[in-house]
Formats: C-alpha cells, sequence, structure tokens
C-alpha cells in the first residue's frame, strides 16, 4: 500500500511548500481516487504482506488544519467521495487560530476518520529530554483518548524526525502504528514504522503519477543498493540509533 501526508489545503495561495491547493489535492484524488482504502482497512491489512493490495492509497493529513474538517471531512468524506483519512493532532495547537478545536476533532472520531497523536507542541523528538519526550507522547495520547472515547494507538513524528530512542519510547507507552515521511510502500524499515509522501506543492501531477505507479522508484540509490545486497534494514538501524 501506499501513504500519502497532507497539510493545509487552501482554496489559493498556498502559505508554504507543504499547503496545497483544493485543485491540487482534487488533481490527486483524480489520479488515486479508485484507490483509496480506509484507514480501518489499512490498518487490518498493512501488516499482512500478502493480504495488502500493492496499489491501494490511504490519505493522511498531518498537523489539525481547519481544512481536515472544512474540507477533507465536510465536502469528501460526508459526502462519499474518500473513504476516510488518518488525521494527526499536536494538541497544543487545538482550538488556536487555522487548527481545528476539540469538538470538529470529535466529529472526526464519531465519524470514522482515525485521529492520531502528533504529539503536543510539534517539536523535534530527536532533540528533546527524556522526561520531554515522555511528556510528549503520553500527555497527547491521553487527551486524544479522554476526548475521543477511544484509544489512540497510531503517531506520526513531528517533522518526521525519529530515532531508536523516540520509536522505543512510543511503542512502551502504547502506540502501535508510527509514521514517518518516508519514501516507498507503507511498510518501513521496522514493522511499526510507516512510510509515507509527504506532499509539497513543486510536485506536480506527473510526479505523483510517477509514485503512484512505483513508489520505490523516486528513492535514491544507498536504498537501491542496500535493498539488494539485504542490507538497508541494518543500514537503516544504524543511522537511527
Ligand atoms: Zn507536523
Amino acid at each position: 500500500m501506499i501513504a500519502l501526508n497532507y497539510h493545509e489545503l487552501v482554496e489559493a495561495t498556498p502559505s508554504n511548500a507543504w499547503c496545497l491547493t483544493h485543485a491540487a489535492f482534487d488533481a490527486h484524488l483524480a489520479l488515486c481516487g479508485e484507490r483509496l482504502v480506509s484507514p480501518q482497512s489499512f490498518l487490518e491489512h498493512c501488516a499482512d504482506r500478502k493480504a495488502s493490495r500493492t496499489d491501494a492509497v490511504l490519505l493522511t493529513f498531518d498537523d489539525g488544519f481547519l481544512s481536515d474538517y472544512t474540507h477533507v471531512y465536510a465536502r469528501y468524506v460526508t459526502t462519499g467521495r474518500i473513504p476516510g483519512f488518518m488525521s494527526f493532532i499536536p494538541v497544543d495547537f487545538v482550538g488556536s487560530p487555522g487548527r481545528m478545536s476539540w469538538e470538529m476533532i470529535e466529529e472526526l472520531g464519531r465519524a470514522g476518520v482515525a485521529i492520531g497523536s502528533h504529539g503536543m507542541a510539534h517539536v523535534d523528538l530527536t532533540k528533546v529530554s527524556d522526561v520531554e519526550l515522555y511528556r510528549e507522547l503520553t500527555v497527547s495520547k491521553s487527551m486524544l483518548e479522554n476526548r475521543l472515547g477511544q484509544q489512540v494507538t497510531l503517531f506520526a513524528f513531528p517533522y518526521g524526525r525519529f530515532s531508536r530512542r523516540v520509536w522505543e519510547a512510543a511503542l512502551k507507552v502504547g502506540y502501535t502504528h508510527l509514521f514517518t515521511i518516508h519514501l516507498g510502500y507503507h511498510r518501513g524499515f521496522e514493522s511499526f514504522l510507516y512510510s509515507r509522501l509527504c506532499l509539497t506543492n513543486n510536485m506536480d501531477a506527473k510526479y505523483m503519477r510517477q509514485h503512484l505507479i512505483d513508489p520505490d522508484a523516486m528513492r535514491g540509490f544507498a536504498w537501491r543498493i542496500s535493498t539488494k545486497l539485504g542490507l538497508y534494514r541494518q543500514l537503516m538501524r544504524l543511522r537511527y540509533r
């Protein structure tokens, strides 16, 4: 399967590289709409190499932007145009300008949108103390769980930054699926890591089309060689130790 990662969607004039226009999102859906799977279906099949459809596509959105609710949910989920998505929330941002309120997040949760944690203050977790890391992981988890009335086991690393210390802490406090922003198919180099293509507004439809045909095609020479030699996992373990 292929997991895509979006941030804010706007009508026009994106304010940064990770902000896409509604038209760009529509162009992506035109390419992969038929292949979209719900987060529930993704979670059911993601661990099984054989059962998971290679061409299936999962949509994920990070940072709790208002457009998760006003655009993706209101215009696409409620009308059945997409089968749901994952939304990763940095809890300190809830209710601030341009971000969703708790009521909106609760409504998404009730409607089957899979809500995950994106930490508290959107900090690089590889740079914080053990105490701060624990707080980022556990307080965000319990605040989301209290609001949603359900377990929160999905986590996306802020800025996609992680290390062995970070993933071990996340697993220890009860997260089961940890989302990165690596290229390629959904399975990361560890069974609990999930790769996602992070979309920026300089990636045109051609790039997207290529990614949907073969998400590994854009990966670098080092990945190609180390995979061929069966050393990729070892190399990544060294890199992220
Ligand atoms: Zn983020």
